[in-house]
This record gives C-alpha cells, sequence and structure tokens, in this order.
C-alpha cells in the first residue's frame, strides 16, 4: 500500500466512520481510532430524525440546503450499507407531525408554515381532527398541526453498527480503545500520538472527534473552531400496542420517535453543562411533560433507558468540514442537532475532497477557515 495514501480517522462517530467507510472503498489505507467504542458519542445517542424541513429555522437557510442535499442521498447510502451488511436500519420515510398544544403555539406554526411556502418546501397544514385521524392518541388540545411529508428518520445506533461493519469489510482498520493525544505537525503533517505513548505516520488526517477535538494537542491555533458540548438527554419508554404514536411527533417541548423494535424515544434538552453525562430529574421531567402534552398516554408507559449525549456545536451552529490551511489535516466536526441527517453529505463530500483535492460545490459554505 502507497504511503501517500495512508488516512487516519480521529473518532468513530458518524462523522469519521462515514468518510473513513467511502475512503475505504476508494482504495485508501483508512486507519480509525476512537478511543472507547464507535458511537459511544452523540451518535449512538440520537433520535435519528431527518428533517431538514422541520428543524429549519428562520436563519440557517445554507444549513437547509445542505440538509435537503443528504437526504436526498440517503435511499442510496442506506442501500449501500444495507447492502454491505445486511443491517436493519429502520429507515423509514413516512414523515413527521408538528403539533400545537395551545394558541401560542398554533401562531408559532402558522408562521413556520408560511416560511415553509415561501421557501417551496413541502408542508400540509392540518386542522384538529385530520392530526387525530393520523395519531389518534394525540391530545384533545391539539387543535392545529402541519404535516411534513419529506421527513425521514433512521435507527443511528444500528447505523453505527453497520457502518463499523462496512468499513471493516471494506479493508479499513478499526482500532477502538486507542485514544488519540496528539496530532503530529513538524515542516508538513506527521501524524498521530497515542496516548499510550506511541506514534504512528499518516500522509491525511481527519479530526472527527465531536465536541472533544478541541481536546486534541498539537493542533495550531486557529484551525479549529470553538466546538462546545450542548447536552441532550432522552428517555425511552415502550411504545405499547397500539404504538402511543406511529409517526413522529414534534411538540413544542419535546419529540417522539417510535421505533420498530418497540420502543419510543422521547428527547431533547438543550443544555450547556459542560461534560457532564449524568442525567437529571429536571432534565427528564420537562421532557416527559413536554412529550405528555402532546400524547397523554405517555403517562402509563413503562420505562426503558435514559440517556445523555454531547452535540458537537460551533459558534455559527454549522458543521465545519473539509482541507485545513495545513496540508493533508481535515476536519468534520460540528455537527450538532443534525449530524445524523447530514452523514451521508459528510462521507461522500469528503471521501471526494480527500480523494481528488476538490472540495464538492455545497460543502463550500463549511469549508474551514483556517
Ligand atoms: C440527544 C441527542 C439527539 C439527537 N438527535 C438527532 C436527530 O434526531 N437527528 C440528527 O440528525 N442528529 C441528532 N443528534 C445530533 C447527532 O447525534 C450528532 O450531530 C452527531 O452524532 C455527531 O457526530 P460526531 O461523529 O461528530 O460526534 P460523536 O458521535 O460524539 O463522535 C465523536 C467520537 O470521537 C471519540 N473521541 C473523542 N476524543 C477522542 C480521542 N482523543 N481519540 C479517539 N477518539 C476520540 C468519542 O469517543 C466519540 O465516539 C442528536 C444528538 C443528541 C445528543
Amino acid at each position: 500500500m502507497s504511503t501517500t495514501r495512508r488516512i487516519a480517522i480521529v473518532g468513530g462517530g458518524v462523522a469519521g466512520l462515514g468518510p473513513a467507510w467511502q475512503l475505504a472503498r476508494r482504495g485508501w489505507d483508512v486507519h480509525l481510532f476512537e478511543r472507547d467504542e464507535i458511537g459511544c458519542g452523540a451518535s449512538g445517542r440520537a433520535a435519528g430524525m431527518l428533517a431538514p424541513n422541520s428543524e429549519v429555522t428562520f436563519e440557517e437557510e445554507q444549513l437547509l440546503r445542505l440538509g435537503q442535499a443528504s437526504l436526498k442521498r440517503y435511499p442510496r447510502w442506506v442501500e449501500e450499507l444495507t447492502d454491505a451488511t445486511g443491517a436493519d436500519l429502520d429507515y423509514r420515510r413516512g414523515g413527521a407531525l408538528i403539533v400545537a398544544v395551545d394558541r401560542d403555539d398554533a401562531e408559532e406554526l402558522e408562521q413556520l408554515y408560511q416560511y415553509h411556502q415561501r421557501l417551496n418546501l413541502p408542508v400540509e397544514r392540518l386542522i384538529g381532527r385530520q392530526a387525530h385521524r393520523m395519531e389518534p392518541g394525540l391530545s384533545p388540545s391539539v387543535h392545529y398541526a402541519l404535516f411534513t411529508p419529506g421527513d425521514h428518520q433512521i435507527d443511528p445506533a444500528a447505523m453505527v453498527e453497520a457502518l463499523g461493519e462496512a468499513f471493516v469489510a471494506a479493508g479499513g482498520h478499526l482500532h477502538q480503545h486507542q485514544p488519540v493525544a496528539k496530532v503530529l505537525i513538524g515542516d508538513k503533517l506527521e501524524g498521530l500520538g497515542f496516548e499510550d505513548g506511541s506514534t504512528e505516520y499518516f500522509s491525511h488526517i481527519v479530526i472527527a472527534a465531536g465536541p472533544w477535538s478541541s481536546q486534541l494537542e498539537g493542533i495550531p491555533d486557529g484551525i479549529l473552531p470553538s466546538i462546545r458540548p450542548i447536552r441532550g438527554q432522552m428517555l425511552v419508554v415502550e411504545l405499547g400496542e397500539p404504538p402511543l404514536v406511529e409517526h413522529v411527533v414534534r411538540a413544542p417541548d419535546a419529540y417522539l420517535v417510535p421505533r420498530r423494535d418497540g420502543r419510543l424515544l422521547i428527547g431533547s434538552t438543550m443544555e450547556e453543562r459542560g461534560f457532564d453525562p449524568r442525567p437529571s430529574a429536571g432534565g427528564l421531567l420537562d421532557i416527559l411533560e413536554g412529550a405528555r402534552e402532546a400524547v397523554p398516554g405517555i403517562y402509563d408507559a413503562h420505562i426503558l433507558d435514559y440517556w445523555t449525549g454531547f452535540r458537537p456545536t460551533t459558534l455559527a451552529n454549522q458543521p465545519v468540514i473539509g482541507p485545513t490551511s495545513i496540508d493533508g489535516l481535515y476536519l468534520s466536526v460540528g455537527h450538532g442537532r443534525n449530524g445524523i441527517l447530514l452523514t451521508p453529505i459528510t462521507a461522500y463530500g469528503l471521501a471526494e475532497t480527500i480523494d481528488t483535492n476538490e472540495l464538492p460545490s455545497i460543502l463550500r459554505p463549511f469549508a474551514p477557515s483556517g
């Protein structure tokens, strides 16, 4: 194997695994280093809503375009991953319901509807009766809702596992429990230094260590954007029979994501608490109350699990993907609350960039500034 195509990826979340798999398929000698186990960061703990349209806020049109471009690639992505592994990723294209539970929410939702209309996004306005026909478990207080038929969903933990498998099957080298301490840069990029004191040469390196990326030593100032962890708490209950909901339901203070395996995920908080991984009573209470407001039957559901995760978030709330000013050093960081949605565009786009030296135009607004 030529040493000029020997690449290291630091971090085993979707931002690292996706490009790693694609580069291995393109014939690169790829080594992915994960300090713990793949998916142990945000990627294995996400809800898996693939919702560029529902997630859009009024000032994020560039991110919307990136999300839409990624969603467009999802069917092919899932097909390739399923072909490579045979995994069931619980990928669905059933759309989502955004519901209002009082008059103020209804007014906000109406503004969102007008905004979606202006951007030509697929959205349908539903009165209470229509919403209840789609989801009989909705609270009687839901009088107004939007249906976004373009939203998809997937099981992120299953996707991470499949990505690991596909990566290895494509000839990639997966090094778990191998924490990277340092990026070695002399006159040029030299390789990686590990916490056990060893070092290895690489011609190319991708930093994809989520909100921990800034803890890596050796990267000169100005190369990495500031990335902070935004904590999200998640609660999992039994979906029940008949299921409490069949679609993703987004209420003002919580969302509900049903899974084919009988789980219902309820999320999520947005908290600035550093890296404290302990779920809090208040956080779980907030999302439970938010969910119950929209779907009262939650009250009797059995709790199966709960956890926290850290969304890697930049100041601009945008991912940073592409080559840095140091030859051979690339970033795949800052995917915030959309990293699962952005997995295919990040994987295909970054692999193409590294392989051809050309950043696809859709990624240009997200290129590193340093
Ligand atoms: C509660 C919650 C719900 C979410 N819901 C959605 C959703 O519905 N839809 C969506 O699109 N997105 C969602 N997200 C966002 C999504 O999960 C993230 O954007 C995405 O997973 C980020 O991927 P990543 O690979 O950058 O980071 P991570 O998945 O955190 O991966 C980083 C990896 O780097 C490893 N690492 C760190 N330091 C080192 C080191 N020194 N050496 C080696 N390895 C290291 C870590 O162990 C970790 O595995 C959600 C996030 C949370 C927390």
